[in-house]
């Protein structure tokens, strides 16, 4: 058999369309098929590459700590240097009180543990979320997430759980006394880019602080530079209570962590003792990865270019096909009329070697969040060949 053959048969599949491409290496912003058939992928392994592929402070963070310990411990238990440098780290660019970081695995994890945090700190059960948001697939995460299809066939879900219009005010009376937490994503990533301002995340702040509700920031996928600033509420100026991040953190290895203030994250030493573990959270060569991919986002003006970059993106990207534009950094959305368009548009850029996809909850809309690594030539170079896919599109429909 061959492996595409075996990866259908005992790979679980996800869905009935794989993209099947059988890559053999990877470095920056491409990636090599067994043919030799060079990609850019223009979609950072869904915002976890922000530093692309294999970057080389990355490799060699990692082959140094292989070279020391791998797994010693389940978390929480050892003194380990990877876990406390990136811990140290991660609070040296937080305000002063967000300094207590727990380490778990994935994206998902992240949403658990806070989930179970804010209950535990506010006494408080009650969850209010975003409609249109992703917070991860597990069963808490997906309780609070805010797109009806994806979940309608597992419930019961968590009970207690209520939506609300993102970036609408009027509807923050809902977050009342008996909310536990909020959950957020800063930047909406799976329904397509969607943003909101200042305002908002003031008064979103204001009525949390009032009520006694946590407020929580998702940034698992708009964090760690993504959109231009290291963490992306950096942008309006608000402090949240919790902050979740993953995906990028651990420079291409599983790594996720929710952060708070010593005050909160006590509550979870005590009644039960070990109010949450895990065995791999923190994973020593995860964090050692981590912090060197940090260290890339941080030293050399990695992300005083992200700006420039999207705009160049946005400013090549024009064509009749295109209907609308949504971005903040180099997370961007490229809106078409249909999800028919946009599907002929991905498949003939990834025959012609540019890698895009559509988002989870907005599927007329192109993703494109690169590798930040990504050079101005290379934009120039990937964008061209996007619009050359547009036109031959175009042809197509007439
Ligand atoms: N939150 C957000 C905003 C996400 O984009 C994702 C993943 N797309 C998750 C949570 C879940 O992360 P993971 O897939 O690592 O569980």
């Amino acid at each position: 058999m061959t492996n595409r053959e075996l990866f259908l048969l005992n790979v679980a599949q996800t869905s009935n369309f794989p993209l099947m491409l059988e890559i053999q290496r990877a470095e920056g912003i491409y990636m090599y098929d067994n043919s030799g058939k060079k990609y850019t992928d223009l979609i950072s392994g869904i915002s976890v590459s922000n530093v692309g592929h294999r970057h080389p402070r990355v490799l060699e963070a990692i082959k140094d700590q292989l070279d020391k310990y791998m797994h010693l411990m389940v978390y929480g238990e050892y003194v380990q240097a990877p876990q406390t440098l990136l811990a140290q780290k991660i609070c040296s660019l937080l305000p002063s009180t967000l300094s207590s970081v727990y380490f778990v695995n994935s994206g998902s994890e992240a949403v658990e543990g806070a989930m179970k945090l804010a209950k535990r700190y506010t006494k408080r059960h009650k969850i209010i979320s975003c409609f249109d948001s992703y917070h991860g697939s597990t069963q808490g995460a997906l309780s609070i997430g805010g797109n009806e299809k994806l979940k309608q066939n597992f419930r019961p879900l968590i009970p207690d759980t209520e939506r609300i219009r993102f970036g609408n005010t009027e509807d923050l009376f809902r977050i009342d006394r008996e909310t536990a937490a909020f959950f957020i994503e800063t930047v909406q990533g799976e329904s397509g880019v969607r943003i909101s301002n200042e305002q908002y995340f003031e008064a979103l702040r204001a009525r949390c602080t009032e009520v006694g509700a946590l407020l929580i920031f998702d940034e698992i996928q708009c964090g760690f530079g993504r959109t231009g600033k290291f963490w992306a509420f950096e942008h309006y100026n608000v402090v949240p209570d919790i902050l979740l991040c993953a995906k990028s953190m651990g420079g291409g290895l599983p790594l996720g962590a929710f952060i708070s203030s010593n005050d909160i994250m006590s509550v979870l030493k005590e009644n039960p003792i070990l109010g949450h573990i895990t065995t791999f959270g923190g994973n020593p060569v995860c964090c050692a990865a981590s912090l060197a991919t940090i260290e890339v986002l941080t030293e050399g003006g990695l992300l005083n270019e992200v700006d420039a970059k999207a705009n160049l993106f946005l400013e090549l990207l024009q064509h009749q096909l295109i209907v609308n534009k949504r971005n903040k950094g180099l997370l961007m959305a490229i809106e078409f009329e249909s999800f028919i368009i946009l599907k002929l548009v991905i498949d003939k850029a990834i025959e012609k070697g540019v890698i895009t996809d559509w988002f989870l909850f907005c599927d007329n809309a192109m993703r494109i969040a690169p590798p930040l690594t990504i050079t101005f030539e290379e934009i120039y170079q990937s964008c061209a060949i996007i619009l050359d896919a547009l036109s031959e599109v175009n042809l197509q429909l007439k």
